[in-house]
C-alpha cells in the first residue's frame, strides 16, 4: 500500500533532516553535562560501534508468516525468505534480500555524482523509511564500509548519524546516545554549531535522551535548536516542524501537555496546509496530540483522534508498520482508561502480535506491550486481580 498518488510524499534530503520522533513509549541508562549558554555536546564521549550481527538472517529469526512467503522484489528469488522492509510497503511489495539491496544502493551511489544517503533508509517505491531488521542490516553494513575513513568524513558521518537512529529506534538507547553524540561534538567542531546536519544531529541526541525518560536535558537541546532554527522564511523549515513536535513529545513525558498540545496544534495546523492530513508526518502530529489528551484524562477524545489516526495510518503505512502499531496502542491504553477491557485487549492482542513479527520477541516495546496486555487481562470481568 502506499501514501496517496495526489499527495506526494517528500522527504527532504536525507542528512539534513531530522527525524521526528514516534509517539513515546519505554525507558533506560546515563550519560555525562558539560555547560555554557548551550546545551552540552558530548565531546568526550568513546565511539562504540555497535555490536555486528551476523548479516545473514538466522531462519529462527524471520518469524515466517504467509505475507513473508514471497520473493525477493529485486532478484525474484524465494531463497532464503526475504525479509519485509517494513516501509509502507507491505506483504510481497516488501520483501528484500538485504544483499541484493545493498548491491542496488552502492550501485545507484556509483552512477550519481552526488550521493543521495536517503537511499541507505528509505525505500525507493513508497518514498517512507525502512525499519526494523532490513534497516538496522543497511545501516551496519553502510557503517562497516565508511568505518575507516576519518571521523569528519562527511558520509562517514552520516553513516554514523543513520546508525544512531537506528539503534535508538531498536531501543538500544544508550548505544544510540553514544554514537549520536559523538557525530554531534564532530560536527559542532567541524561544520559549526550552527550548521543544519549538527541542528539535526542535536535533536535526534536528545530523541534518544527523551527516550532514556531525560527529558528535562532533551528539552534544554530542543530549545536550543529551535532558537537556532528560527525561522528566515515566512513558511517554517521542515526541520522547525520536527523540532517543535519532538519538544512537545518532550514535555509530554514531563506531565506538561497543555503546553505540548499547544505546540502540536501549532505544527499541526501548517502540517495539513502544506502535506495534507494524509501523510505520515500530519498523522504523526496527530497521534501525539491524542497522547496528550489523554495525558489531561480526556480518553473519549483522545480515543476518536487515535482512532482516526490508525485508520490512515492502516491505510498508507499499512497495519504491521511500527508507527500504526504505536497508534493502535494509544487507542487501547485510551479505551483500558475508560473500562472498556475487552475492546482493549483485543486491541493490545493484536499490537502484540504485529510486535513480535516485525520487532522480535526480545524488543523492549513488543516486552512492554506484553506487560500493558497482562495487565488488562487481569481487568477483565470473572479474572482474578
Ligand atoms: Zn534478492
Ligand atoms: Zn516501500
Amino acid at each position: 500500500m502506499r501514501p496517496n498518488k495526489h499527495q506526494p510524499v517528500v522527504f527532504p534530503p536525507a542528512a539534513a533532516t531530522a527525524r521526528e520522533s514516534p509517539p513515546q513509549e519505554r525507558p533506560q541508562a546515563p550519560r555525562k553535562e558539560q555547560a555554557r549558554g548551550m546545551p552540552a555536546c558530548p565531546a568526550a564521549i568513546t565511539e562504540a560501534p555497535p555490536k555486528k550481527q551476523a548479516r545473514g538472517v538466522p531462519a529462527d529469526d524471520l518469524h515466517c508468516t504467509p505475507s513473508d512467503l514471497g520473493v525477493c522484489c529485486l532478484c525474484l528469488e524465494d531463497s532464503p525468505p526475504p525479509v519485509q522492509a517494513g516501509c509502507a510497503c507491505r506483504a510481497a511489495a516488501g520483501l528484500w534480500h538485504f544483499d541484493c539491496l545493498f548491491r542496488a544502493v552502492k550501485a545507484c551511489f556509483e552512477r550519481k555524482r552526488k550521493r543521495n544517503y536517503a537511499w541507505m533508509f528509505t525505500c525507493q517505491t513508497c518514498e517512507q523509511p525502512f525499519t526494523g531488521r532490513l534497516r538496522m542490516q543497511l545501516a551496519e553494513a553502510w557503517f562497516d564500509s565508511v568505518h575507516a575513513r576519518p571521523e569528519d568524513d562527511m558520509e562517514r558521518l552520516t553513516a554514523a548519524k543513520n546508525m544512531g537512529n537506528c539503534l535508538c529506534r531498536e531501543a538500544r538507547l544508550a548505544e544510540a546516545g553514544d554514537v549520536l553524540g559523538r557525530v554531534w561534538a564532530v560536527e559542532s567542531r567541524v561544520l559549526g554549531p550552527e550548521h543544519q546536519h549538527t541542528l539535526t544531529t542535536a535533536n535526534d541526541y536528545a530523541t534518544a535522551l527523551v527516550k532514556q525518560k531525560k527529558n528535562a536535558e532533551a528539552e534544554e537541546i530542543f530549545r536550543h535548536v529551535l532558537e537556532v532554527q528560527r525561522p528566515v522564511q515566512e513558511l517554517p523549515h521542515e526541520n522547525t516542524l520536527i523540532f517543535k513536535s519532538n519538544l512537545a513529545g518532550c514535555l509530554y513525558g514531563q506531565q506538561k501537555c497543555a503546553e505540548a498540545e499547544r505546540l502540536l496544534r501549532e505544527v499541526l495546523e501548517i502540517r495539513m496546509r502544506t502535506a495534507g492530513g494524509q501523510h505520515p508526518a500530519t498523522i504523526g502530529i496527530v497521534c501525539k496530540m491524542a497522547q496528550c489528551m489523554a495525558c489531561q484524562g480526556r480518553y473519549a477524545e483522545a480515543e476518536a483522534l487515535a482512532a482516526e489516526a490508525l485508520a490512515t495510518q492502516g491505510r498508507v503505512l499499512g497495519v504491521e508498520h511500527p508507527d500504526t502499531l504505536s497508534t493502535k496502542s494509544i487507542l487501547a491504553k485510551c479505551m483500558y482508561k475508560q473500562q472498556k477491557h475487552v475492546q482493549a485487549q483485543e486491541h493490545w492482542t493484536e499490537v502484540l502480535a504485529g510486535r513480535k513479527r516485525v520487532l522480535g520477541d526480545a524488543h523492549a516495546v513488543t516486552q512492554a506491550t506484553a506487560r500493558n496486555l497482562a495487565h488488562c487481562f487481569s481487568k477483565r470481568p470473572g479474572q482474578a486481580e
